[in-house]
């Protein structure tokens, strides 16, 4: 019985991105030999956001609310949309401190060999929030692998036929380079990043 729960918890471990059998191992035996105060808060803590954390219905992004504390800041520029790949990606920029527009999270990427396609990655929802009458401009700010191009690629062809504010085109920009090819935006360090938002073509 006891082992049937060692190897549950090691089969829910190795859920976790980039942990192997090994690893999983060594946590479990860890929280249960060292601490078993932090695996009942980590315990308690997983139920409580499970049940807690939905996405905001305008970005899509994490939040306990309906519309997160970002959508809901009066002092935000409605006029600039920046879309990003993930909530990290999001804390990311925020860090800047350089940008005070809004965002949208798209909660992927274009990844045809897993299976993830347009609709996967919200285009939908993304698309109507782009057309709100208020949005002026649009950044694309998805990563610089491969996978983050081609949806940068993929969104710009379908954002640009939309009416923007005052019924002119939408602007549509990019995130300029500097960022290294290959890299995800949560690890390039503030003032790269910064750079690549104010020089965005
Ligand atoms: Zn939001």
């Amino acid at each position: 019985m006891a082992e049937r729960s060692l190897d549950a918890l090691i089969d829910a471990l190795r859920r976790l991105p980039g942990v192997g059998v090994k690893s999983a191992q060594r946590m479990a035996f860890h929280l249960l030999q060292h601490d078993r105060e932090g695996a009942q808060r980590l315990a308690q803590a997983l139920q409580a956001a499970t049940l807690a954390v939905q996405h905001c219905e305008r970005c899509h992004t994490f939040t306990e609310a309906r519309i997160c504390g970002t959508c809901s800041d009066a002092q935000r520029d409605a006029r600039q949309l920046l879309v990003v790949e993930t909530p990290a990606d999001q804390a990311a920029l925020e860090r800047t401190g350089s940008y005070r527009g809004l965002y949208f999270v798209l909660m992927g990427r274009l990844s045809p060999l897993d299976g993830i396609g347009l609709a996967d990655i919200g285009v939908h929802p993304l698309l109507a929030r782009a057309s709100d009458g208020l949005v002026h401009e649009v950044i694309l700010a998805t990563g610089f692998s491969a996978e983050g191009e081609a949806t940068a690629h993929v969104l710009a062809q379908a954002l640009r036929s939309l009416p923007g504010a005052d019924g002119a085109p939408l602007v549509v920009t990019r995130l300029a380079r500097g960022v290294p090819v290959g890299s995800e935006l949560e690890y390039v360090d503030l003032s790269t990043l910064a750079h690549a938002l104010s020089d965005r073509r």
